[in-house]
């Protein structure tokens, strides 16, 4: 398929994060001509300042647990000490290997690679630098960057996760300012790295868009790891000096840490490069679209971070695949939002997809709810861990959503998310055997308990 005579190309990708390259790569791959503006590096906030890179930390961490508790296990070791400049270069590794990976992707793939910063010019037409190139279809892909609070400056001991990835050596006392998916990650990678930490977090539980007996678990888990957790604490400002910040709450309370940690959020990263000039429809800096992930104007579509919703890099993958398939014709299928898995990697880690007991109430009326404890999984007691799976079902209807929280439980919501994209009932997951002892035993265990025939389950 190709562009009118005018255009340089099929399609043109403002974004080299997960949603553009994601999106370049499926539409080259579909014989579109594609060029992909990116102004930083390739691979995006994921890639280089996300996922990877703490998730590299967070198995960092586990390994110093695991050292901390070896003797439980019968090894006879003692942790010296988290040597940050070693950690920088295995996580930092595994980065750019990815990062290599990544870019030999794009050039085979023969996508037209534009470093630079792109702006819109018009609906059809970006610029860079002194380049103008024009396109039958842009894809806005300009992604996210951390937010702050007005009149919260980020310098010195004040950081986002940027700059508390690059960290050179363990803080004593943290502050993590917010208890959503990435501050209780950082969290539990300061606490086992050593550090004594705190979170604050304004609304009345930690990561409040999951199920609520999840944050109950999470927050008795930090507990029982000596993560202070103060719910309902209202940020009030901070000062610092070169040796100590100090952070006052609304309710009089202060605390002081070596490191206070913002992790309010994250902004659409969308001012200024001319999109509402182009007459898309901005909203609050995020770029509103319809299930197709059109924008308001014709040919001009946006993935990731910057439609609202999830902002969640595998999201981000599968809308860039999306528009490539709906550009090069191909109808494909919406993408089902509430059937994005859902990982929050913090130990316990928490994973779900669909919908929560209180969200399933409003959709069904009548659900059923089973949790299924850790207590009775095999492999979750040779692990150490604690935890559930929880089921909730519309009432004798099919599975609506599984959350679950433990010891690496993220490696289990694979099964999970089959089940709710294919409208599972529990009779039909309870057929299925599960190899014992394994963590899925518990996922089919739980749905063995609410098809009336529990095996090792406590009532
Ligand atoms: C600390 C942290 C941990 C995370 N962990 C996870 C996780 O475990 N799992 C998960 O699924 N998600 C995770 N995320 C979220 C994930 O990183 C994002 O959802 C994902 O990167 C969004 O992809 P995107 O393509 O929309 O934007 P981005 O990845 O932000 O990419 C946008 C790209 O556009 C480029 N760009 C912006 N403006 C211009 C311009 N004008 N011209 C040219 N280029 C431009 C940027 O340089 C950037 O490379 C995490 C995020 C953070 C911050």
């Amino acid at each position: 398929m190709s562009g009118s005579a005018a255009d340089d190309y099929d399609v043109i990708i403002l974004g080299g994060g997960s949603g553009g390259y994601a999106c370049a790569l499926r539409a080259a791959g579909l014989g579109l001509s594609v060029a992909l503006v990116e102004k930083a590096k390739l691979g995006g906030t994921c890639l280089h300042q996300g996922c990877i890179p703490t998730k590299a930390m967070l198995h960092t961490a586990e390994v110093a647990d695991a050292t901390r508790q070896s003797a439980q296990f019968g090894v006879t070791a003692t942790l010296e000490s988290v040597d940050m400049a070693a950690v920088h270069r295995y996580k930092d590794g595994v980065v750019a290997r990815l990062y290599k990976g990544l870019q030999g992707l794009v050039k085979a793939a023969t996508i037209d690679y534009v470093e630079g910063v792109g702006a819109l010019d018009g609906h059809r037409t970006v610029v860079v630098g002194d380049r103008r190139l024009n396109a039958a279809n842009v894809v806005l892909a300009t992604g996210s960057r951390a937010r702050s609070l007005p009149g919260l400056e980020v310098t010195g001991r004040i950081m986002t996760s940027d700059e508390a990835l690059t960290i050179d050596e363990v803080p004593e006392r943290v502050v993590v300012l917010g208890g959503g998916v990435i501050g209780v990650e950082f969290a539990s990678v300061f606490k086992s790295f050593g550090a004594d930490v705190t979170v604050i977090e304004a609304l009345p539980r930690l990561v409040a868009a999951e199920d609520e007996a999840i944050s109950k678990q999470l927050e008795r888990a930090f507990r029982r790891r000596k993560i202070a957790v103060k719910t309902g604490a209202r940020f009030a400002g901070a000062t610092q000096s070169e040796d100590v910040v100090t952070i006052s709450l609304e309710s009089g309370e202060t605390l002081e840490a070596d490191l206070l940690l913002v992790a309010v959020g994250r902004d659409p990263a969308t001012d200024g490069l001319g999109y509402e000039a182009a007459g898309v429809t901005v909203d609050r800096g995020f770029v509103p679209t319809d299930d197709r992930l059109r924008t308001s104007v014709d040919g001009v579509y946006a993935v990731g971070d910057i439609v609202p919703g999830l902002q969640l890099a595998h999201r981000g993958f599968a809308q860039g695949i999306f528009v490539a398939e709906e550009i090069a014709g191909l109808a494909p299928a919406v993408i089902d939002e509430p059937g994005i898995p859902r990982v929050t990697y913090c130990d316990p880690e928490i994973a779900s997809v669909g919908l929560d007991e209180a969200q399933a109430r409003e959709r069904y009326g009548e659900v059923e709810t089973y949790e299924y404890n850790l207590g009775g999984n095999g492999k979750s007691q040779i692990l150490g861990t604690q935890g559930f799976v929880k089921l909730v079902r519309a009432k004798d209807g099919p599975v609506v959503g599984v959350h679950m929280i433990g010891a690496r439980m993220g490696e289990q919501v694979g099964e999970a998310q089959l089940i709710v994209g294919w409208d599972a009932h529990p009779e039909d997951v309870a057929g299925f055997v599960h190899a014992h002892p394994t963590q899925n035993e518990a996922l089919g265990e739980a749905h063995l308990a609410l098809a009336g025939k529990p095996l090792h389950a406590h009532a």
